[in-house]
């Protein structure tokens, strides 16, 4: 047989695909797929193989063969190779990075070799390598003969020479062992299945259409908050695994909402592959293979469980399909819903997208037709929709004066009722930490972190018991902290800019409103759940199984509390403020808390009694706070496409941020400027738009100054062929990292 020659790409981002030669061991083992162990650069490394050829290309040269194969069977299989090249494609980043991302955290990783001995290997045959490839000073006959010696840069040319000689060969360690791995997830207990009601019912007949055909289809399925969502989900997989096929459950969260992963185990019981990125990587792997094997016919995690490996995958739901977490934030930039319905078209499965508030794009892609929308407006059992009565702040502090209240009249004697009746209450305020801006009463200097352009927030520093598990206990002082740094420092005592000694806090946070709750309510029993009262593994579900069971009388969170949960006990919930959020600076700003307000909203009343929501706002006339109020779904949409089509904002467009960053401001400044410079040259030809540079709203990060350019365009390809333009012309410079976002979710 001729010689053969594998294509192997890496996890980094330089787009390029290299050619190692296949050593004769290997020859006919070798499958796109499969990862195997080369040394790149002066690296020993994981490679995965995407082609086999014959010849290699003319211009390559030195090529090294490659050392070892980590696999038997691919890793990746054929369908999520074709994923992976559409996530490089579309989201313009290596394949290495799209496939290494759809790897297993698992695979990633070299596992230790070691230079084996033949058992014919004698001492004198040994030395005689020995001698022949040089001084090799510190390898002994013994640690040798012992499978002791690791390979290494300097080893290398040992292992190959023991190799020709065939006296040895490589040893991994580390390869996975699944009977020393036990399985921690718990499985629900089993729930009598309910009678699917006509709207589910309706919901159900439609997806089993394209299911019975094994052809590819999306629906998307607007059901309002406890419209019985899930139950269709759960019938649709029932339907799939009967057919012998398998399915993934994408859910945004999954420690938010142990809950929701409940339900699946507990009516699929030991068919559920959990893919949890808080599990210990060795059970994630465990779940992983019984997946690929078949053993488990439902794989549910967050994001990257769409890359769950399936055999015959029939059906992808994707739950809260509007949810931003589904963007991965750093290379590849993928976003897991829209990778999903790729993943469904090359399966030619059924991609099934939920959620109670739909994005823009998904509501966009019903309208025009590439989706099949099934609507479900009613809650189970005609439970009716919470009532939301608005509570308008500016007046509310014109009459009282000084004093400026967290919580109005109206939801302060809201609050005292539902907890005598022994009932629970939610608050809402999307802001954690205590106050969220410190300011110089005099010139109104706000501080900042020294390393970032926002405005840090004030934390409490407690006395026992500790935040984590839910309640801040005895406040002893207050500290600042920077969101997206972690810089913490004291407080200063005069203002770094007119040198007065007026510093003071304003605005509220989840800490501030939970220590007031205490003070009004003292006998209540109060937590919170946000950010800093779950950093400990599992602290989540205390909290969540707290409330559940009633050991929580008032529940104060940011937007953790509003993700999915089912509280039977909770009849009211007070948003305390609505308004975080509405004058971000991004085209989605309304989009969010529109979805945000009616998410939260869902969380009253789904048990017998009925719920009310107060929602506080300085701005009740805005269109996304009317719209929540009234559950008008359809009004919002219509005015929301409106705007975005009269803009030119998605889903009427696409979009690509260009993103600069230096530690060095006038690097990054430049490097953006003459980048925009070439874009603006060929962005005709290409039909795309070209905004900026301009310093980001967040304009430094880390101590990173950071220029962004907006590219805009009707189509993707135009922005991708006009980035390989650039990329053809100009090479970033050394100091500058680009960032490429395509389809971006953020805008700061
Ligand atoms: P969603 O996901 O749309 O918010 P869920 O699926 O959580 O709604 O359903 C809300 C509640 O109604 C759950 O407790 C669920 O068990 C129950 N439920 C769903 N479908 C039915 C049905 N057909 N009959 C009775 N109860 C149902
Ligand atoms: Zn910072």
């Amino acid at each position: 047989m001729s010689e053969q020659f594998a294509e192997i790409v890496f996890p980094v981002s330089i787009k390029q695909i290299f050619t190692y030669r296949i050593p004769p061991s290997l020859t006919g083992l070798v499958q796109p797929g499969m990862r195997c162990s080369v040394s790149f650069g002066r690296r020993n490394t994981v490679g995965l193989v995407t082609g086999i050829i014959s010849r290699p290309p003319a211009n390559v040269k030195n090529i090294k063969s490659i050392d070892s194969l980590l696999d038997s069977v691919p890793s990746l299989t054929k369908d999520l190779l074709q994923l992976g090249q559409w996530i490089s494609e579309y989201y313009y980043c290596s394949l290495g990075e799209a496939l290494f991302a759809i790897l297993p955290a698992g695979y990633r990783k070299n596992p230790k070799a070691f230079l084996q001995l033949n058992p014919d290997a004698n001492e004198e045959k040994v030395a005689a390598v020995l001698e022949k490839v040089g001084a090799l000073r510190g390898v002994k006959w013994k640690s040798l003969k012992e499978g002791k010696v690791p390979l290494t840069a300097r080893t290398r040319a040992l292992a190959e020479a023991l190799k020709t000689e065939s006296l040895g060969s490589l040893r991994l360690d580390g390869s996975f062992d699944s009977s020393r791995v036990k399985r921690t997830g718990k499985i629900g207990e089993a729930q009598e299945i309910p009678k699917l009601h006509t709207q589910q019912q309706e919901a159900f007949d439609a997806i089993v259409k394209p299911l019975n055909l094994s052809t590819f289809h999306t629906f998307l399925l607007h059901g309002v908050t406890g419209s019985g969502k899930t139950e269709v989900y759960l019938r649709a997989i029932a339907k799939v695994i009967e057919m012998g096929k398998q399915a993934i459950v994408l859910i945004p969260e999954i420690a938010l909402t142990p809950q929701t992963v409940e339900r699946f185990t507990s009516r699929f019981g030991d068919r559920v592959a959990v893919l949890h990125s808080r599990l210990a990587t060795g059970e994630r792997t465990l779940e992983w293979r019984r997946f690929a094997l078949g053993e488990a016919k439902v794989a549910v995690g967050a994001r990257s469980a769409l890359f769950a490996p399936a055999q015959n995958l029939g059906l992808i739901v994707v739950d809260e399909e509007h949810e931003s977490s589904y963007k991965q934030d750093d290379a590849p930039r993928y976003h897991a819903r829209d990778a999903a319905v790729k993943r469904a078209q090359i399966c030619g499965a059924v991609a099934l997208l939920g959620s109670a508030t739909p994005s823009m794009e998904s509501v966009h892609n019903a309208k025009s037709g590439k989706y099949t929308l099934l609507k479900m407006p009613d809650r189970v059992n005609k439970k009716p929709l919470p009532k939301i009565k608005l509570v308008n702040l500016r007046e509310e502090w014109s009459v009282r004066g000084a004093d400026r209240p967290v919580l109005s009249m109206a939801l302060e004697e809201a609050i005292r009722e539902t907890i005598e009746n022994k009932e629970q209450v939610l608050l809402f305020l999307n802001r954690r930490g205590f106050n969220t801006v410190t300011l110089c009463m005099k010139c109104g200097e706000q501080v900042h972190c020294p390393d970032c352009s926002v405005p840090v927030t004030t934390h409490g520093v407690y006395k026992s018991p500790s935040p984590s598990r839910g309640e801040g206990g005895v406040r002893v002082n207050l500290t600042l902290l920077c969101h997206y740094c972690n810089w913490s420092g004291p407080i200063p005592l005069k203002c770094s800019k007119c040198g007065d000694g007026t510093i003071q806090q304003v605005g509220l946070g989840t800490e501030k409103v939970e220590e007031e709750m205490k003070e009004k309510f003292p006998k209540a029993r109060i937590a919170r759940m946000d950010l800093d009262t779950t950093r400990k593994q599992g602290s989540h579900e205390e909290i969540l199984t707290r409330f559940r069971r009633r050991e929580i009388d008032l529940l104060v969170g940011t937007q953790m509390i509003a993700k999915g949960h089912d509280f039977p006990g909770v009849t009211l919930v007070g948003i305390v403020g609505a308004d975080t959020g509405l004058a971000l600076p991004d085209f989605r700003s309304s989009e969010r808390v529109f979805q945000l307000l009616v998410q939260v909203a869902g969380r009253a009343g789904r048990a017998d009694k009925e719920g009310m929501i107060y929602l506080q706002t300085f701005n009740p006339d805005h269109p996304s706070i009317q719209a929540a109020v009234t559950h008008d779904n359809e009004g919002f949409w219509e005015r929301e496409l409106e705007l975005r089509r009269v803009l030119g904002y998605p889903p009427f467009s696409r979009l690509g941020l260009l993103m600069y960053r230096s530690k060095d401001e006038r690097k990054a400044k430049m490097a953006s400027e003459r980048a925009a410079e070439i874009l603006e040259r060929e962005a005709k030809r290409f039909n795309v738009e070209i905004n900026g540079p301009a310093p980001a709203s967040m304009f430094r990060l880390r101590g990173h100054f950071r220029f962004q350019i907006l590219l805009k365009s009707p189509k993707p390809l135009g922005i991708r062929q006009l980035l390989q333009t650039l990329d053809s012309r100009f090479e970033t410079p050394s100091g500058v990292f680009r960032a490429v976002d395509l389809d971006p979710q953020s805008m700061l």
